[in-house]
């Protein structure tokens, strides 16, 4: 059977690195709406080779936020299946015996040559407008010197023997024939000094090994394709089908990054737009449903779910149209059922059992807490009657914003979410900018609250969760900036 005739079996392949990202939720919902339209599987695999920029907090981050969603797979590292492990780093194995098919086989070959080598001739291949970074110095060794070194344990990498000449062709779904030529690629590394696999090994293997029939996924990687196009030869498998989706953009055409939009899931779902809206609006961005519908279920993407319906027109993620959507939504529901949403999202015992150690020595009586705690419940605050605070006596505006976005930074990277790291990190951030706690914190609390007083910082950060908190701290560096 080939990839197109066989089940369809269908992947979303996060790496763990960070916030889950609005992309990612945007590929698995074209890949799910296949799946189910088809009757085939829709796997996760979590792609955590990298070692150093995996983040502990990230893969359970990603189930969570697919979960919100309303995205449920059929195999993965937490529901397991017949195909498992699905987390990369389990896998460690079976890349080592794969790259040892491709030794074998002479496919690929042991490269020794050390890092300052690589960069050195890097170098002097880029100023000499030599293609491919690497001279392939290694390429022609005799196998009994290789395999003698190897043996006494010298560090080396293993790459690829990549075609010479020639050209590497395969059919994308939605751009036809994209064709590359074989002097446009290096040897790829396929297996690292440390004995685990680049991210193309694995990936490639492991398509394989589920029986993945199609890749969709982003358009970044349309040109790592070929390289995985040259290992399913090398190997003598089939590959796959493939479909690159665009990336998503901003409403300026720029590339959807957390410096202009807020790129996390939660961040959507703390600020209250549906799950289902938020489906509905990446499934708008793409997937035309007929007419100008715009408002459609996952249930009728995924019953109407054809490729021929998907288009590359430059996806734009714009949040105001989100909101427009969800207002659809809301005035749709009941008003039992929106009183149920409403409950769902913050007005509920567990959000209150959070809040109110923050409200209960500051309040007589009941009226006085949401008063009191109204910025909880709020999205962006309005800064424009508390500017003149948002300062810091003795420096300039734009390095009070710079500092704030440092700060944007620091919480960003941190791993989990509680109030003594918090507090940490504001008390170190401070630090570094030379600014005493009274100057500095002051302006952390305008920033989060737009009030002069309010509870604690640390526990106010923890409260109002890492994407509010991000965001707003965001928002008042740029009202600093603004002009
Ligand atoms: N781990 C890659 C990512 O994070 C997966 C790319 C693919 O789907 O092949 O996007």
């Amino acid at each position: 059977m080939t990839a197109a005739t066989r089940p369809v079996r269908v992947r979303i392949a996060p790496s763990p690195t960070g916030d889950p990202h609005v992309g990612t939720a945007y590929i698995a919902l074209f890949n799910y709406a296949f799946a189910r339209q088809q009757g085939g599987k829709f796997i996760l695999r979590i792609e955590d080779t990298d070692q150093k920029r995996a983040r502990s907090d990230s893969e359970q981050m990603i189930f969570d936020a697919l979960r919100w969603c309303g995205l449920r797979w059929d195999e993965g590292p937490d529901v397991g299946g017949p195909y498992g492990p699905y987390r990369q780093s389990e896998r460690s194995a079976i890349y080592r015996e794969h790259a040892q098919v491709l030794l074998d086989k002479g496919e690929a070959y042991p490269c020794f040559c050390t890092a300052e080598r690589l960069e050195k001739v890097r170098i002097q291949r880029a100023a000499e407008h030599i293609s491919g970074g690497y001279d392939r110095n290694c390429r022609e060794l005799p196998a009994s010197e290789a395999a003698a070194r190897v043996a006494g344990g010298e560090a080396h990498v293993v790459r690829l023997k990549v075609p010479i000449e020639g050209s590497i062709e395969f059919v994308d779904m939605a751009r036809g024939v994209v064709s590359r030529e074989a002097t446009e690629f290096d040897d790829q590394v396929l297996m690292k000094s440390d004995g685990l696999p680049t991210y193309h090994l694995a990936n490639v293997v492991d398509d394989h090994l589920m029986e993945i029939t199609h890749v969709c996924r982003a358009e970044e990687w349309v040109s790592s394709t070929g390289k995985h196009v040259l290992l399913y030869r090398a190997f003598g498998w089939e590959p796959p089908q493939f479909i690159h989706m665009p990336l998503l953009r901003n409403p300026d055409k720029s590339k959807v990054s957390k410096r202009n939009n807020p790129t996390s899931i939660f961040y959507y779902r703390d600020i209250g737009i549906f799950p289902e809206t938020f489906l509905n609006f990446l499934g708008t961005l793409g997937y035309s449903f007929g007419g100008d519908r715009e408002k459609f279920t996952l249930a009728e993407m995924v019953e109407t779910f054809s490729w021929d319906r998907v288009s590359l027109g430059g996806p734009v993620f714009d949040v105001v149209k989100m909101t427009a959507l969800n207002e659809k939504y809301i005035h749709e529901l009941t008003v039992e059922q929106l009183a149920d949403r409403v409950i769902a999202w913050r007005l509920n015992r567990d959000f209150l059992v959070k809040l109110m150690p923050l409200a209960q020595k500051r309040i007589k009586r009941l009226d006085e807490v949401i008063p009191l705690t109204e910025y909880f419940f709020a999205g962006d605050l309005d800064y424009t009657p508390i500017l003149g605070e948002l300062k810091i006596e003795g420096v300039e505006p734009a390095a009070i914003a710079a500092a704030l976005l440092a700060f944007v930074d620091k919480l960003d990277a941190r791993v989990g979410w509680v109030k003594a790291d918090l507090e940490a990190d504001m008390k170190a951030w401070a630090t570094e900018h030379t600014w005493k706690p009274k100057q500095a914190y002051p302006l952390i609390r305008l920033a989060l609250t737009a009030r002069m007083a309010a509870p604690g910082l640390g526990d106010t950060m923890e409260v109002l969760g890492k994407e509010l908190t991000r965001r707003r701290l965001r928002r008042a560096a740029e009202a600093i900036a603004a002009p």
